[in-house]
């Protein structure tokens, strides 16, 4: 048995229209029912909600539109993007469930854990869950943004084996297609590295919210909680039968880990996106080589804005992203302690949350033992 959690872009939703595509949904219904018969079981990450909105309130849909305004078709279109997969699905037999996320449900570890045991009872019934980011409500500080990462952050929460982004594209490649005509599709990618980053450029289509960079940020944490990635064109025949039959079809990206441990896979979930630590040498050693937590004294710098109890970004000097875990000291306080012996912290901040400013058992170290 298989666990995978399907991406649908609004470009694929659409089949490149202004319109969500009915033929598509009647299409991935035959698919999911396929993959049920032989045992797997299957998450959709949808996005689409916004189109819809506009489809039924009639607006300009290539118009670019402020964002109380995509709330409102987002809130008028999430209930039609279920209403279709209801009518849809149900004609195959498929009971469908929808969960509607924020980051901040993700970030609150007993809501995660809430989040964990309800899609993981709908999936023990046969149900299959539809999920898509709460974008009536969501504001930009509890938003994930985009549903590529949305849909590595469900990936991790349910432990699944593999997440498939379907997209309008085949796969990543080389350069941009569009315009470059020596762009070759890459078959795999074991590492992300630089290059890919390079690769992955920037922009979209005007339909969905995330270009190539979301879907590799996406494969990025996916892989890191242990599940192997597959960007594929939506249009391909079959292609959810396929990839689950083990056919090579996109950009395969391998698991980087094997699974980690539930906690973990939370800790990597709720990073702060713009934090970033910066550590000596000595302290980076002591972290990945002797397994020790993250001291005060190592600190060289620290940017961007966190509070305490958030996921935080560690890096070497060299720049290279070494591990991630919960601090247990905000930025501010962080730039006053950094460099100094423990117990200077007291004294200095006129208060004290340990020596330790990230804990061992709250890290995940991303660099491997040299
Ligand atoms: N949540 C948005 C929607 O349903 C889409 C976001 C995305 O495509 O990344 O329309």
């Amino acid at each position: 048995m298989t666990r995978f959690v399907v991406k649908l872009g609004t470009s694929v939703l659409t089949a490149g229209t202004d319109r969500l595509h009915r033929p598509y949904f009647v299409e991935l219904a035959r698919q999911i029912v396929r993959l049920k018969a032989d045992g797997h079981e299957v998450v959709l990450v949808s996005s689409g909600a916004i189109a819809a909105g506009k489809e039924r309130l009639g607006a300009d849909p290539r118009r670019r539109s402020n964002i109380p305004l995509k709330q409102v078709f987002a809130a008028v279109g999430q209930s039609r993007l279920m209403h279709i997969y209801e009518q849809i699905f149900d004609l195959y037999g498929l009971q469908v469930a929808q969960a509607l996320l924020t980051r901040d449900d993700l970030r609150d570890r007993r809501r995660y854990l809430n989040a964990r045991n309800t899609l993981t009872l709908c999936l023990a019934q046969g149900i299959v869950p539809i999920i898509n980011e709460n974008d009536a409500v969501a504001t930009a500080e509890i938003r994930v943004g985009d549903n590529d990462n949305l849909s590595a952050l469900v990936a991790g929460l349910i432990d699944a084996d593999l997440l498939l982004i379907l997209t309008d594209i085949a796969g990543l490649y080389s350069a941009d297609p569009r315009t470059d005509p020596t762009a070759e599709l890459l078959r795999e990618v074991p590492v992300i590295d630089e290059r890919i980053w390079a690769m992955a450029g920037g922009s979209g289509t005007h339909r969905g919210t995330g270009g190539m960079q979301t879907k590799i940020q996406a494969a990025d944490l996916a892989t890191r909680s242990g599940v192997a990635v597959v960007i594929a064109a939506g249009h391909e025949p079959d292609v959810i039968v396929r990839v689950a039959n083990g056919e090579r079809i996109g950009t395969y990206f391998p698991a980087t880990t094997s699974h980690p441990d539930a906690r973990q896979r939370w800790i990597l979930a709720e990073t702060v996106r713009h934090s970033r630590i910066v550590i000596d040498e000595g302290a980076a050693m002591a972290l990945i080589q002797y397994g020790k937590s993250l001291l005060a004294a190592g600190i060289r710098e620290v940017n961007g804005e966190f509070d305490r109890g958030q996921t935080v970004r560690i890096f070497d000097l060299a720049g290279r992203e070494i591990a991630r875990g919960l601090t247990q000291y905000r930025s501010s306080d962080l730039r006053l302690i950094a460099g100094l012996r423990s117990h200077q912290i007291g004294p200095v901040l006129g208060y004290d949350y340990g020596p330790e400013i990230v804990h061992r058992d709250d890290m995940v170290v991303l660099a491997t033992k040299e």
